[in-house]
């Protein structure tokens, strides 16, 4: 069931290399992570160009920051020299105006580029602007708002230019929420805050400087304090949620109480030195002293977040350009070790089937002596196991179908065929380097009568006692000894002498002579002749002559009365 559903996939990749094989079905897995792997290098590296662009961003408002500052002091102080004759308060002004001047110029002066386009414009327009910045003066109850709005037109700029920054840097639209809280409050939230403040402090300064304050200011200060009392409702809860929810927020050492207690002092200032005071008696410039420091208070704030938020976006820029680092290092070692692994599976199977292919061809060829094996502990190693115990069995199938060529099958001694080898190899030798040896050619007596008179079967069981006999006696391993024809023996005894080969043929006279062979109840007598001829005796070496001497030697031992040995080279 399970195999017939995957029947097409085997016939499919059947068709195929191994190499193709594992590389066809590791490329579809392979393909679509890679894919992914390049899609995620991207979105990192979107998230690094992101994060060093919310830098940038953040380094520019610090820089803005002072600016804005300036400006909101010069509006302040602005009011408060509405009917003139103040020249400390006017020289305040000029000093402020030229320091704001000064800023605006330093921005202008950065180098363009084709991102800061608007924004030069922009720095250039509010230079322009606070070139051009002068002070009015008047006497109308409700002239200190229309002063006011005058000057905030100012900071008004200096907030669009903050916005702008905020907007093309993408800092208050980041993903990341905190950072887009902290962007918001310090672009958007603080202008309206620092606007309403700033109401209160410089109508405070006004009405003091100028020692007057009647019922329409006293109006405008209330509803100036009353905003400002729920401005302050709403930043502290702003800020206590924003410092509670960023972990990273509150572990700082920025705190967002500041704001509130600055703005409260700044309130309660006013109140007690202008609106509780009716004969205004405290000195404006102690009065300005007094509010600066707590407005320099929300100015340190202000700073502080922005150096918080630029610390954190740095952070930012380096955590994902790591992580950019740490994946792009995953992904390359990944790809190397699936390389290295499938190089390393090729090769393994490459050498596995070459060896076995090896192996099948010097098998085919005879070869049967070297035991085959593969370096691998898989399947392939299995059907090397397979094949060698296969190599195994036609070896000794071999072994035996030689033994069997070469022995024989009555007697169990070599047969001809094996002791013309022999000789043949002793001969060639002998002629090389002269080892000497003997050949003894044995023949049993009357074995004619033998066989006539108890059978051939009797004979038979002649032949293979006499054979037994001689192998006792024939005990050097060199030595050999085959079954020459019907009831001849032969025996080539190496590096023997004829006088020894001799000692041995009176041996073998006697064991054979003594031999008791039974057969059905009755004894047959048996005797051999033997002809011995000695290598090294012979003038003209063959082969062929040794056998002729040795059998006429044979021939003598017979015509000699038989039952004896006759040596070739004695008399
Ligand atoms: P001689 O002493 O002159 O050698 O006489 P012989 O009878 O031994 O010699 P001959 O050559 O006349 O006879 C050899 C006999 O050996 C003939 C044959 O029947 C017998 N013979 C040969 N091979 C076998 C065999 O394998 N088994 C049996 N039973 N007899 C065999
Ligand atoms: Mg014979
Ligand atoms: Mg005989």
């Amino acid at each position: 069931m399970v195999s017939s559903f995957f029947l097409p996939a085997k016939k499919f990749i059947g068709r195929f290399t191994f190499p193709v094989k594992f590389f066809l079905t590791s490329m579809l897995l392979a393909i679509p992570l890679v894919m992914m792997g390049l899609q995620s290098a991207l979105d990192a590296r979107e998230q690094v160009a992101k994060a060093r662009e919310s830098h940038q961003g953040v380094r520019l408002l610090q820089t803005l920051q002072p600016l804005v500052i300036e400006l909101e002091t010069y509006r302040d102080l602005s009011v408060g020299a509405r009917i003139g004759n103040q020249p400390e308060i006017e020289q305040l002004i000029r000093d402020s105006q030229a320091r704001a001047l000064e800023l605006a110029a330093a921005l202008t002066r950065r180098e363009a580029t084709q991102k800061n386009q608007l924004f030069m414009l922009s720095a250039r327009n509010l230079q322009e602007s606070i070139e051009h910045m002068s002070v009015s003066t008047g006497s109308e109850g409700d002239i200190e708002k229309a002063l006011f709005e005058k000057a905030d037109s100012q900071v008004a700029m200096a907030y669009q230019l903050v916005s702008q920054v905020a907007n093309e840097y993408g800092l208050v639209t980041d993903r990341d929420v905190m950072a887009s809280q902290i962007a918001i409050l310090l672009t958007r939230d603080f202008q309206l805050f620092m606007r309403t403040l700033g109401e209160a402090r410089a109508y405070g300064l006004s009405f003091l400087s100028s020692q007057m304050l009647g019922s329409q200011g006293i109006n405008l200060l209330n509803t100036t304090l009353e905003g400002l009392y729920s401005l302050d409702q709403q930043i502290e809860q702003r800020l206590s949620l924003m410092f509670t929810t960023h972990q990273e927020l509150n572990q700082s050492d920025i705190s967002g109480e500041v704001v509130v207690g600055s703005l409260a002092q700044v309130a309660r200032t006013v109140e007690d030195r202008v609106l509780l005071a009716a004969d205004l008696d405290t000195p404006w410039s102690e009065y300005w002293a007094e509010t600066s420091a707590s407005i320099q208070q929300l100015n340190q704030f202000r700073a502080q977040l922005l150096d918080f938020l630029a610390e954190h976006n740095r952070r930012r820029e380096q955590r994902v350009s790591s992580g950019q680092l740490v994946f792009a290092a995953s992904v390359i070692a990944i790809m190397s070790l699936f390389i290295y692994l499938f190089a390393g599976f090729y090769l393994s199977v490459r050498e596995s089937l070459g060896r076995l292919s090896r192996a099948a061809i010097e098998v085919a060829h005879g070869g049967l002596d070297k035991k085959i094996t593969v370096d691998s502990q898989d399947e392939l190693n299995e059907l090397a196991r397979l094949f060698d115990s296969m190599r195994l069995q036609l070896k000794d199938r071999q072994e035996r179908l030689l033994e069997l060529s070469i022995t024989d099958g009555l007697t169990g001694i070599r047969n001809r065929k094996y002791f013309n080898g022999a000789l043949q190899q002793h001969a060639e030798q002998f002629s090389q380097n002269r080892q000497d040896f003997t050949l003894l050619l044995l023949d049993i007596d009357h074995f004619k009568k033998v066989n006539d008179r108890f059978g051939h079967q009797a004979g038979d069981l002649c032949l293979q006692r006499v054979a037994s006999t001689l192998e006792k006696h024939v005990v050097f391993p060199e030595d050999i000894l085959a079954r020459y024809g019907g009831e001849e023996f032969a025996i080539l005894l190496p590096a023997t002498h004829h006088e020894a080969a001799g000692v041995v043929a009176e041996k073998l006279c006697a064991s054979i002579r003594n031999l008791r062979i039974e057969y059905l109840d009755q004894f047959i007598p048996v005797t051999v002749s033997i002809g011995l001829a000695c290598a090294s005796k012979i003038s003209d070496f063959s082969d062929e002559a040794i056998v002729r001497l040795a059998d006429n030697a044979l021939y003598q031992a017979k015509a000699g009365g038989r039952n004896r040995w006759v040596s070739a080279h004695l008399d």
